[in-house]
């Protein structure tokens, strides 16, 4: 038995066309009911909640509204499009670059393909540069660094929850700088964030900053090089430069580690989200300038691992 009207557990009435043609203008129930099944026959996470997430994006309307009162009929061209992005996600496009949006810290950040999607884990470093600066912007206004920004949600997230925090943010992607001052816009934070195209620090030259940081973030591209061809394929539509960390994944912590300390001030914070298995091997890193950082903290996902390395210069 198949989980719907729809599948009866033959698969070919799974086909996209299947199911669907006999309906001119299918109501959304039908088709959310319909792309639940297909969904979950292709072994796609929450079938249900995607379908209705795609739907909203398409019709337009909160999802609430598919359900109360009669039936939403969707016109054919609408339902079209809607079968295609169902069957996108199947083949596994994420779900944010089919909707072009995704939340974080509780923010909208419109995240189109080729640019990174922020994830849940990285909240749990976001929440420790907010402690930090929290306590520091009682006192004066902080300087940030955010490495590698993407869609700009950790400089983004980080201007909206202190408020007289400025930001620099630097991506390598010029696709994710003009992604991330639209971010910035929508959410009201941009003339609290430079943004800025460049490897690394390298755009901060001239900006007269040296000795001067409170604290440097970044969520650098960690995984293993070899590791990349058996990622998911939900991450392997995202684009390589933001996730290939090189020969062991640490590339870009050899660079920011050392070169941060040109940058931050004394007692200035280096907050850095590593791989579930990297926090020692960057924790060594970090201990190669002993005399010149404070003892590491390690701090851990909502899964248990440890993500977050944060150091201070001495
Ligand atoms: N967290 C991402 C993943 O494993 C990797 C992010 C990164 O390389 N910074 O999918």
């Amino acid at each position: 038995m198949g989980c719907c009207n729809f599948c009866n557990g033959d698969d070919r009435s799974l086909l996209p066309d299947k199911g669907l043609t006999k309906l001119h203008e299918p109501g959304v129930r039908t088709l959310i009911k319909w792309a639940t099944c297909y969904l979950k026959s292709k072994k796609i996470d929450s079938p249900r909640l995607t379908a209705e997430l795609i739907a909203e994006k398409i019709i337009g309307k909160k999802r609430v509204w598919f359900y109360i009162g009669s039936e939403i009929s969707v016109d054919k061209e609408k339902a079209l499009l809607f079968k295609r992005e169902i069957r996108r996600r199947a083949r596994g496009v994420p779900l944010a670059y089919i909707t072009g949006e995704q939340q974080f810290m509780g923010y909208k950040f419109f995240i189109p393909p080729g640019v990174y999607i922020p994830r849940a884990d990285t909240e749990v470093v976001v929440e420790k540069c907010i402690e930090i600066l929290n306590r520091i912007a009682n006192h004066h206004s902080p300087i940030v660094i955010d490495l590698g920004t993407g869609s700009g949600s950790i400089a983004i997230s980080i201007t909206k929850k202190i408020k007289n925090a400025f930001v620099y943010a630097i991506d390598i992607s010029s696709l994710a700088i003009k992604v991330a001052k639209c971010n910035a816009k929508s959410n009201k934070v941009q003339k609290r964030i430079e943004f800025l195209l460049g490897d690394l620090f390298l755009p901060l030259e001239f900006k007269n900053l040296e000795n001067r940081v409170d604290l440097i973030v970044s969520n650098p591209p960690y995984i293993e090089r070899k590791q990349m061809r058996f990622l998911p394929p939900e991450v392997k539509k995202e684009p390589d430069f933001a996730l290939n960390g090189g020969k062991e994944g640490l590339n870009f912590y050899k660079r920011i580690i050392p070169e941060s300390l040109k940058w931050l001030k004394k007692g200035g914070n280096l907050v850095l989200e590593v791989g579930y298995n990297q926090a020692d091997k960057v924790k060594k890193i970090v201990e190669m300038k002993k005399n010149l950082f404070t003892p590491v903290q390690i701090i851990n996902d909502l899964n248990g691992n440890p993500r977050v390395v944060v150091t201070s210069k001495k």
